[in-house]
């Protein structure tokens, strides 16, 4: 297994994908979780892809038609915070992988605000249902995102949603930090 943040989400993810599920990727960037999220959610399901920049929906919507995966996936360009608005159906995994397009402009980082865009995924979630976000700090992104979001989390209720925090402890230099957000039954 390869332990680089994606592909360890991707690999706890994917032992609750069902073919025909809804699947939400809040930050398509280029592509990879959407890409993802349409092969496991099979012919029959559904991806919601979103993100501001142009770029990023334009090299998703590449890397879709060379998968062979544009028809499982509506590509978005607005806001993660206004996914209410597009998406009408529960879904079984929402992914926010915040921070800056790897190769983008990095000034269009993720921010703070993305608070409101987690409660629109919390009101979208499936029982049962996962979300999974890949926060990041220090570099350009700064800490404050990643402490108003573990702040934030701290106040859910625990009846309702399990929070884990997982974190590559023995890293240097700010790793990412990967978390699961589970709606209970
Ligand atoms: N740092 C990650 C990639 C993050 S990509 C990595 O290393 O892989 C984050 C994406 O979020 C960017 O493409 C950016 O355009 C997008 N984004 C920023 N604010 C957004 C918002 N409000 N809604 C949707 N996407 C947003």
């Amino acid at each position: 297994m390869n332990f680089q943040i994606t592909e360890y989400c991707h690999h706890i993810l994917e032992e609750y994908i069902e073919e025909g599920d809804i699947c939400i990727d809040a930050t398509a960037g280029n592509g990879g979780d959407t890409e993802f999220l349409c092969q496991k959610v099979g012919e029959t399901g559904n991806v919601y892809a979103f993100d501001v920049q142009e770029m990023a929906i334009a090299h998703t919507r590449e890397r879709l038609e060379k998968a062979n995966l544009s028809a499982r996936a509506k590509l978005i360009q607005d806001g993660h915070e206004k996914m209410q608005t597009y998406v009408k159906e529960e879904a079984k995994v929402i992914i926010f992988n915040f921070g800056y397009l790897p190769g983008g402009d990095h000034k269009i980082a993720t921010r703070a605000a993305s608070l409101t865009a987690i409660e629109s995924a919390l009101n979208l979630l499936k029982k049962g249902g996962i979300i999974n976000l890949c926060i990041y700090s220090g570099g350009d992104t700064g800490y404050e995102e990643k402490e108003a979001i573990l702040n934030y989390l701290k106040t859910l209720d625990s009846k309702k949603w399990l929070v884990i925090v997982n974190s590559y402890f023995n890293r240097k230099n700010d790793p990412p930090l990967p978390v699961f957000i589970y709606r209970l039954k």
